[in-house]
């Protein structure tokens, strides 16, 4: 037997000294570095008592000795658990009593206070990496020999246990099996035509599937290039777009990269792709890009349970706000959630999707697992259509949609309506307890700093352009929507703000 997902993430086939990332001081690791890199580390980590199976927590900064990490944890049968930097003590000892993992990865500055806690949940081994890869990890993966005999691990065995990102309630561990993780970065090398010759810049997080997989996966099977960044900063990556040739994002990046007056076609002319996801990206945002840059962006929709599930065309026309046709591989359908009949083009209800990609269920929540499991579909939580030309549109999550006087109400119609008036910014509707209607819609309003635009004036321009009880009862201005490391707009943080608003 071979190692699954490590064996399809060699399929790139990379010539050794062919570059694998490039660090913001300027080293270069080639594939033979990462291949003696992973096998120290796989090493270290047997040696600490690692078997297969069992679980490694990291939460460190971002590093190129982290994504060795998690490689070398692959190697040697592991299940990779990374957590996010901005979890607190007591997040980290959930996740930690939850997984149960056998050795956990902090950054050196927060082992004296996450240490007893990681003992007090069981965890055999604490070591340390910080934001320079360097710590008790590394010290001791350094002392290892560098080559290593992968352990065996098939197709169904976990590669990962990745939590989802809580934004609509408590994270929830997914299991993600060698061949979710494998049959996502094969689909995405042939849907987005990676090829060796890529260089992707990499300034996500690589906590998240986004930075970790999508990228990550994506780059080493097609045996190409990154430029690793340690966080997203527009200038930066404005000077690398001229030796990059992708780039991925989450909508922030390129609303934030749209204010830098360097953004231009001649700027942007030696990429090939930007491609953007995780939370939805705003039309707008597209065609200004297109304008700004010559590029039309690709927006793409995944989770953490399924990877990436659709993508935009990468020939053929990508439409702002879509997020395409499901790759290869996948199924999606939208059922009524009434009655959990398949519906017909153009009608909005539930996202269910199937294929290789699907994770294997929560972790130690098997009734969880099964409600969002229907007929071997998994429901998604979004509601949305497919078009008539088969472009599948997201319009929010089930848990955001409005229930007013016993109507559905989509907030994201409402949102594009009023993100189309002048001086609007961008926009979040959501139900707020109401005494007559149950929930009452309540539009969130980030206006433009010289926008004369107040409550009257957005409810008068929406008049007629809406049916009555779409509309907001009430429009509440703020200067910026609370959002997450991942770009996604954190709705419960407004409906709990705002609850009382309605008495
Ligand atoms: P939790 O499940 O814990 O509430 P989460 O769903 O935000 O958190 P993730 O798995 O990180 O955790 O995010 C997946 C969700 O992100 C999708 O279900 C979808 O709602 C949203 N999303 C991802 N890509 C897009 C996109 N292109 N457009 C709209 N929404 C997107
Ligand atoms: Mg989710």
């Amino acid at each position: 037997m071979t190692n699954h997902l490590i064996d399809t993430l060699r399929a790139g086939g990379a010539d050794p000294a062919h570059p694998f990332a490039e660090t913001a001081d300027g080293t270069v690791r080639t594939y033979a570095d990462l291949e003696r890199r992973t096998a120290q580390y796989a090493h270290a980590l047997v040696a600490m008592g690692l078997r297969p199976g069992d679980r490694v927590a990291v939460q460190v900064e971002k590093s190129i000795e982290a994504v060795f990490v998690y490689l070398g944890t692959l190697r040697a049968g592991g299940v990779f658990l990374p957590l996010n930097t901005a979890y607190t003590a007591p997040e980290v000892e959930y996740f930690l009593g939850d997984a149960q993992p056998s050795i956990f990865v902090c950054d050196p500055s927060m082992e004296a206070a996450l240490a007893p806690i990681a003992t007090a949940q069981g965890v055999a081994q604490i070591v340390a990496l910080d934001a320079d890869g360097q710590g008790t990890l590394r010290a001791a993966a350094d002392a290892c020999r560098t080559t290593f005999e992968d352990v065996p691990r098939g197709p169904d065995d976990l590669a990962a246990l990745l939590y989802t990102s809580g934004t609509t309630g408590r994270s929830k561990g997914a299991m993600l099996t060698h061949e979710n993780l494998a049959s996502n970065a094969r689909a995405l090398v042939e849907t987005w035509r990676f090829t060796a010759d890529d260089v992707l810049i990499h300034a996500l997080p690589i906590f998240h599937t986004h930075g970790l997989f999508v990228a990550i996966n994506v780059v080493l099977a097609a045996g190409a290039s990154m430029i690793f960044l340690p966080k997203f900063d527009p200038e930066r990556i404005l000077a690398l777009m001229g030796r990059a040739s992708v780039l991925m994002g989450v909508p922030t990046f390129y609303t934030r990269l749209l204010k830098a007056p360097g953004l231009t076609p001649d700027a942007a002319a030696g990429m090939r792709l930007f491609i953007s996801g995780s939370a939805p990206l705003l039309a707008e945002t597209h065609r200004e890009w297109r304008t700004r840059t010559g590029h039309a962006l690709l927006e793409r929709y995944g989770m953490t349970e399924t990877g990436m599930n659709t993508s935009n065309p990468y020939e053929g026309e990508r439409i702002a706000g879509t997020v395409g046709f499901p790759l290869p591989g996948v199924d999606l359908r939208v059922v009524s959630p009434e009655t959990g009949e398949a519906l017909g083009t153009g009608e909005i209800g539930m996202i269910e999707v199937r294929g290789p990609n699907v994770f294997a269920g929560y972790w130690r929540m098997p009734e969880k697992t099964e409600a969002e499991f229907h007929d071997g579909w998994f429901v998604t939580g979004d509601l949305g259509l497919i078009g008539p030309d088969g472009y599948v549109q997201i319009v929010g999550r089930g848990k955001d949609l409005v229930i007013s006087g016993g109507y559905n109400v989509y907030p994201k119609e409402i949102e594009s309506e009023i993100d189309a008036l002048p001086g609007v910014i961008e926009s979040a509707v959501i139900g707020l307890p109401h005494p007559d209607f149950g929930e009452g819609v309540t539009a969130v309003v980030v206006a433009r700093p010289d926008a004369a635009l107040d409550e009257k004036a957005v409810l008068e321009a929406l008049e007629g352009r809406l049916a009555r009880y779409k509309s907001p009862k009430r429009v509440i201005f703020i200067d910026d929507l609370p959002r997450n490391a991942m770009g996604k707009v954190q709705k419960n943080l407004l409906r709990d703000q705002y609850k009382g608003l309605y008495g």
